[in-house]
């Protein structure tokens, strides 16, 4: 799934402006997972100079930048930091491995070839979906307007909570 639909479909599913201190860890945690490829993109692009094609054939499934992906996409790792935050009574903590979670089980069912180990480092198990949310061979044409759905879907539901709380502001006034 592509990153912003990761920080605007979390933000809808588990954010709500009232508590709109929790919506910058909701988008963070959103976006956190996909960091280290960007890193590795801008590296392969812009300092090795790779041309496009060699980046995400070869480059991306070097294993740095797949054991940094599989870091960042770990469930178990996720949960740990739940409940960390959990036991620690940190709740902005919580929020953001919540995000994480959510952008890994989002990312599960839309990757195929490049599908990350969820389970790492206690398995390198991959779940190979049939779908793929950008490779036409696995549906990714319709995969990507689904996603577009998504992200209209969910913009509407996060200006719903605008239109409520400035809604509930002019009652008040
Ligand atoms: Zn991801």
């Amino acid at each position: 799934m592509n990153t912003p639909t990761h920080a605007i479909v979390n933000l809808s599913l588990i954010g709500k402006l009232p508590l709109s201190q929790f919506n910058l860890p909701i988008v963070i945690g959103g976006i956190i997972p996909d960091l280290p490829i960007f890193v590795f993109y801008f590296w392969a692009k812009f300092v090795r100079k790779l041309p496009e094609s060699q980046i995400w054939s070869e480059a991306y499934y070097q294993p740095l930048c797949q054991n940094a992906g599989a870091l960042f996409h770990s469930i178990p790792l996720a949960v740990l930091g739940w409940i960390i935050g959990y036991y620690g009574g940190w709740q902005t903590m919580q929020i953001l491995y919540l995000s994480l979670i959510l952008h890994s089980l989002l990312d599960l069912p839309v990757h195929n070839s490049d599908a990350h180990r969820h389970f790492f480092p206690f398995s390198n198990y991959r779940f190979i979906s049939p779908l793929s949310y950008w490779d036409r061979e696995h549906y990714g044409t319709i995969v990507a307007l689904i996603e577009l759905l998504l992200v209209i879907i969910a913009t509407c539901n996060c200006f719903s909570f605008v239109q409520s709380v400035v809604g509930k502001g002019l009652m008040l006034a």
